[in-house]
C-alpha cells in the first residue's frame, strides 16, 4: 500500500502541469515543492504595490487547435485562465541603429514586411521561408515521439531537412540563405528568447521561435501568477495535496514503487514520481545512484546550463502608454552581429548588457489587473548574463557582497537605464521602485542551475535524445518533466508536463 499514486517534485510549469493531468485521471497526487511559493519560473516577485513577471513574459500558439491551446485543453484549463493577445503589429519591435524590425502576427505579413526591408535579398528570404517550412514540420512532428531509436530513424527519414539542419548552429542555415550581415541579424533577432547567438544555437530554435509567435504573442490576464493559480486551482478541486517549502533530498525505490524523503525527513510513499527538477539535479543529487542507468547518470550530468540574465524590476510614475510603451516587447539592438553581441553581455569581466535587451511592462499589457500601484506603470528589463560575471559573490546574502559588487551592479543598471532614456525619456529621473535581478536571484529564488533561465542550453549537441524528450528516463515509473525534457520555455515545460502526467497515468492503469 502506497501513500499516494503520484509524488511529483517541483511545481513548475513542467511539475503542475503533470500533476493536473494525474489528478484528472482520479489519482491521488502529493505535489513538493521546495520554495515557500509555487510555480518556478511562474511564480512573480510582488512587493511595494507591483507584480512582476519573473519568467512568463509572452506565450504563442494559443488559438484554437495549436499546441498550446490543446495543452490547456487537455488539462481542462480553458476555462480558468485568459490571454491577452499582446499587439499584432508589434509583438516584438527589435530596434536596430539603423532600421527596425517587427515581429507581426502571420508569416505572410512578416515576410513581406523583410522583403520590404531587404528588397535585394528577396531570393534569399523566400529560401529561407522555404527551409522554415521543413524544419517546423519536422520540430512539430518530434513533439509526441518516443525517443526509442526506431522512431528517431523513422522521424529523420520523414524529415530529411534535419540531416542537413539538425546537427549544424543556426549560423550555418544564415550563411545558407545570405551573406547581408544585417539579414543576419533580422533572422536571428528573437535570440533573446533562447539566450544563445546564430553560431551556437539549434536550428531548430532559430526558426521555431518566429513559428511560435507568427501565430500571436499573448499574456495572461492577471500576469503569469494566474497561469500558475489555474493550474493550482484545479489541482485543489481535484483533491491534490500540495506542499511548499518541503523540499525533496532523496527519491528511492520501495516495494516496487518509490520513497521520497522531503523537508528535513519527512517521507511518502508513491507508485510514480515525476520530477520537475533540472536532470542534473534529479540524477545527481536526488535518485538514489544505484537505480540510475550509466547512460542517463552521464547524460545528465554533461548538461550544461543556459546563460542567464542580469535584469531590472522598475516602477515607474511616468505615463509609459503616452510616451508610446505598447502590449508587445521592445528590443533595442545596439550593432548587428548578434554573435558579438552575445559574447559581449555574457563577459565574465566588464559585460555590455545594454547592447541587446528585452523590455516589456506588464501594467500596459492589463492595465486592470493591479499589477502596478495607481497612477504607476512597471518595466521589466532583461539583459543576457553569465553566471561567471557573479559566481564569487554566490555564498554570500545580497547585503553582504561588498563594494565590487555592488559598483557592478550600479554599472549594468546604468547602462540599462541610459540606454532605455533613448525610447523612455527621463526614466532616470522617474525611478520609483528598483528591483535588480542577478543570476544569483535565480539561482538562489527558484533553484535554477547557475541561474540559466532556459533549463539545458539549446546547442544542437543537446536537443532531441541528447536531453529528455519524451520524459523517460529508464527507471520503471519515474518520469521527467520541465526544461530539462522538450526544450526551453513555459510552452515546451508545460507540453512535457501533460506528456509525463500521460506516461504516469497509463504506468498506474497498467499495474
Ligand atoms: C527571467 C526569465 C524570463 C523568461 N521568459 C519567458 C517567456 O517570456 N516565455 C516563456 O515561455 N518562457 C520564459 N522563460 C522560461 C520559462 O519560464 C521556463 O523555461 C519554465 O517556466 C521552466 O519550467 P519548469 O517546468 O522547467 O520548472 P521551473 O520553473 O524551473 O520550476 C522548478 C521548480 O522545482 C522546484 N524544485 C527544485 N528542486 C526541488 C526539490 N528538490 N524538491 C522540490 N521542489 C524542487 C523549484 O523550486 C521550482 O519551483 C523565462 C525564464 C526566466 C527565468
Amino acid at each position: 500500500m502506497t501513500d499516494y499514486d503520484a509524488i511529483v517534485v517541483g511545481s513548475g510549469a513542467g511539475g503542475l502541469a503533470a500533476s493536473v493531468r494525474i489528478a484528472r485521471n482520479d489519482h491521488s497526487v502529493l505535489l513538493l515543492e521546495a520554495t515557500p511559493g509555487l510555480g518556478g519560473c511562474l511564480r512573480p516577485f510582488e512587493k511595494a504595490g507591483y507584480t512582476f513577471d519573473m519568467g512568463l513574459h509572452y506565450v504563442g500558439e494559443l488559438g484554437e487547435g495549436e499546441k498550446f491551446w490543446e495543452a490547456l485543453n487537455e488539462l481542462g484549463l480553458l476555462d480558468r485562465i485568459e490571454f491577452i493577445e499582446l499587439d499584432p503589429e508589434a509583438i516584438d519591435r527589435y530596434v536596430f541603429p539603423d532600421f527596425e524590425l517587427r515581429l507581426c502576427k502571420g508569416k505572410q505579413r512578416f515576410k513581406e514586411q523583410l522583403i520590404q526591408l531587404f528588397p535585394k535579398e528577396a531570393s534569399g528570404i523566400e529560401k529561407y521561408f522555404g527551409i522554415y517550412e521543413k524544419v517546423t514540420r519536422a520540430s512539430e512532428s518530434f513533439m509526441d515521439i518516443e525517443a526509442r531509436p526506431l522512431q528517431l530513424l523513422g522521424w529523420v527519414v520523414r524529415n530529411p531537412v534535419m540531416l542537413r539542419y539538425g546537427r549544424v548552429p543556426y549560423q550555418a542555415l544564415l550563411d545558407t540563405v545570405t551573406s547581408d550581415i544585417r539579414l543576419q541579424t533580422a533572422l536571428a533577432a528573437p535570440w533573446f528568447d533562447f539566450l544563445l547567438p546564430p553560431e551556437r544555437a539549434a536550428v531548430s530554435y532559430g526558426v521555431g521561435t518566429w513559428y511560435h509567435y507568427l501565430s500571436g504573442g499573448y499574456y495572461p490576464r492577471g500576469g503569469s501568477r494566474a497561469l500558475r493559480d489555474a493550474f493550482v486551482d484545479e489541482l485543489e478541486q481535484r483533491g491534490a495535496e500540495v506542499r511548499t517549502s518541503a523540499g525533496a533530498s532523496s527519491i528511492d525505490r520501495r516495494n516496487g514503487g518509490f520513497l521520497v524523503t522531503f523537508a528535513g525527513g519527512k517521507q511518502a510513499t508513491s507508485r510514480v514520481v515525476v520530477s520537475n527538477v533540472n536532470p542534473v539535479v534529479t540524477f545527481g543529487q536526488l535518485v538514489n545512484p544505484n537505480l540510475v542507468p550509466s547512460g542517463v547518470a552521464k547524460k545528465a550530468k554533461g548538461l550544461r546550463p543556459s546563460a542567464s540574465v542580469f535584469g531590472l524590476l522598475i516602477g515607474t510614475d511616468l505615463d509609459l502608454p503616452a510616451l508610446g510603451v505598447g502590449s508587445g516587447n521592445l528590443v533595442p539592438y545596439a550593432g548587428y552581429d548578434v554573435n558579438k553581441i552575445f559574447a559581449a553581455t555574457m563577459a565574465a569581466d566588464s559585460p555590455r548588457v545594454s547592447d541587446c535587451f528585452f523590455v516589456n511592462s506588464p501594467s500596459v499589457r492589463d492595465p486592470a489587473a493591479g499589477l502596478a500601484p495607481p497612477g504607476h506603470h512597471s518595466l521589466e528589463v532583461l539583459a543576457g548574463a553569465s553566471y561567471a560575471a557573479f559566481e564569487r559573490w554566490a555564498d554570500l546574502a545580497a547585503a553582504d557582497r561588498g563594494e565590487e559588487y555592488e559598483a557592478l551592479v550600479a554599472e549594468l543598471s546604468d547602462q540599462l537605464v541610459s540606454t532605455l532614456e533613448r525610447f523612455i525619456p527621463q526614466l532616470s529621473r522617474h525611478l520609483e521602485f528598483v528591483e535588480v535581478i542577478t543570476p544569483l536571484t535565480l539561482a538562489r529564488g527558484i533553484g535554477l542551475v547557475e541561474g540559466g533561465i532556459y533549463g539545458p542550453e539549446v546547442t544542437p549537441d543537446q536537443m532531441g535524445p541528447a536531453r529528455f524528450p519524451d520524459g523517460r528516463c529508464g527507471i520503471d515509473g519515474l518520469f521527467l518533466a520541465g526544461a530539462g525534457t522538450k526544450g526551453s520555455s513555459v510552452f515546451y515545460s508545460t507540453l512535457s508536463g501533460v506528456q509525463a502526467g500521460r506516461k504516469a497515468v497509463s504506468y498506474l492503469t497498467s499495474q
